[in-house]
C-alpha cells in the first residue's frame, strides 16, 4: 500500500469544501421558502365545518329574495366574511310577483395573474313551496363556499385570482322559466359583459345541490367539455372518481348566463336526491339528509381543479 502523498490531500479537502458548500446554501434557502406559497400545494376543506354552517343558515328558516330569512343569512354572510374584500352587487329584479330587490354576495382572493377563477353558488331558496328550508338546494353550497372562503384567507396562491359568488334569485317565483329564474346570475353575467370583466374568466365552477349523503354528481351536458375532463381529472387525482359522472343530464341552472356569453364553466350537482329525487323541492330538505363527507368530497375536488388550473395543467384537456 501506497500512502497518498500531502498535497493530495489538501487538494482533496479544497474539493470536498467546494462541492459541499453550495449544496448547503441551497438546502438553507429552500428552508427558508414560506410553506404557503407554492401554487401547486394541495388545499384540502373541513367537512364536517361546512355542514355546521348548512345548519347554521337553515335556522333562519325560508330565505327567499327579500324575507326575513333571508336578510338574516345575509348578515350571517357578512359576518364570516368580514376579514374578506366582500362586494355587494344590489339589483332590482322584474319577476312574476312584481320588482323584488336582490344582492350577490362577492368575495374575492388574490391570485398573482389578471385570469380570474369563479366558484359559485346561489343562497336564496325556493318561495313557493311552505315550510321550504333547503339545506341542500341552496343551504349545501353556500356553506361550502364559506368553508372554501376559510382555506383561501388562509393560504396565499400563485396564478389565478379567485372569486367566490353567491348569487340571489336562483329559484323561479312561479315556473322555472328562461325568465323566471337565475335572476342573480343573469344579472352579473350583463354587468361583467359591460365593465370587461367577463374575458378574465378563464374558468367558472358551479356548486348546487353537493351536500346529499347518497353523492352522485352529474356529468352536466350544458358544461364545457374540457373543464367537466378537468374536473373528473381532479376526482381522479384524489381517489373519488365513483362520485362523478355516473349519470348525463343537462342541466339548466347559474352557469347558464355565463355559458351564453362564452365562458367555460362547468355545473357540478347531483339532481338524485332521495329515490327519485323525491327530496327535492320539499320541506324534506333537511340537514339529516347530508353529510360531511360529501361537502368534503366536492370542496376538495374543487380545490384540486383550482390547483390545476393554477399550474396550466387545464391544456392537457383542452382538445
Ligand atoms: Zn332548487
Amino acid at each position: 500500500m501506497k500512502p497518498v502523498g500531502r498535497g493530495f490531500v489538501i487538494w482533496l479537502m479544497a474539493v470536498a469544501v467546494c462541492t459541499v458548500q453550495p449544496a448547503l446554501a441551497k438546502k438553507q434557502a429552500a428552508a427558508k421558502k414560506p410553506a404557503t406559497a407554492a401554487s401547486d400545494e394541495r388545499l384540502h376543506v373541513s367537512g364536517a365545518r361546512a355542514l355546521t354552517y348548512v345548519k347554521d343558515v337553515v335556522a333562519f328558516g325560508m330565505r327567499p329574495p327579500g324575507s326575513p330569512g333571508q336578510a338574516k343569512q345575509q348578515a350571517y354572510l357578512r359576518s364570516k366574511l368580514k376579514a374578506d374584500n366582500l362586494e355587494e352587487d344590489k339589483f332590482k329584479a322584474k319577476t312574476p310577483v312584481g320588482e323584488v330587490e336582490m344582492t350577490n354576495f362577492i368575495a374575492k382572493y388574490p391570485g398573482t395573474t389578471n385570469d380570474i377563477i369563479v366558484i359559485s353558488s346561489h343562497y336564496d331558496t325556493l318561495p313557493s313551496v311552505k315550510n321550504f328550508v333547503g339545506a341542500n338546494d341552496g343551504g349545501s353550497s353556500t356553506a361550502l363556499l364559506l368553508e372554501l372562503a376559510n382555506q383561501l384567507r388562509e393560504h396565499k396562491r400563485t396564478g389565478p385570482a379567485v372569486w367566490l359568488v353567491w348569487f340571489d334569485g336562483e329559484e323561479a317565483f312561479k315556473t322555472w322559466t328562461a325568465d323566471d329564474s337565475t335572476y342573480g346570475s343573469r344579472h352579473l353575467a350583463a354587468k361583467w359583459q359591460q365593465d370587461g370583466t367577463l374575458k378574465r374568466i378563464k374558468a367558472f365552477i358551479l356548486a348546487d345541490m353537493i351536500g346529499d349523503a347518497d353523492l352522485n354528481v352529474d356529468h352536466d351536458g350544458n358544461s364545457t367539455p374540457w373543464l367537466s375532463d378537468l374536473v373528473y381529472k381532479a376526482a381522479s387525482n384524489l381517489s373519488r372518481k365513483s362520485y362523478f359522472y355516473a349519470k348525463d343530464a343537462p342541466v339548466e341552472d347559474d352557469h347558464i348566463p355565463f355559458a351564453k356569453a362564452g365562458v367555460p364553466v362547468v355545473d357540478l350537482i347531483d339532481f338524485t336526491y332521495g329515490y327519485n329525487n323525491v327530496f327535492w323541492h320539499t320541506p324534506e330538505d333537511t340537514p339529516d339528509k347530508l353529510s360531511a363527507n360529501s361537502l368534503q368530497i366536492v370542496g376538495d375536488v374543487i380545490l384540486e381543479t383550482v390547483r390545476l388550473l393554477s399550474t396550466g395543467q387545464e391544456t392537457q384537456s383542452k382538445k
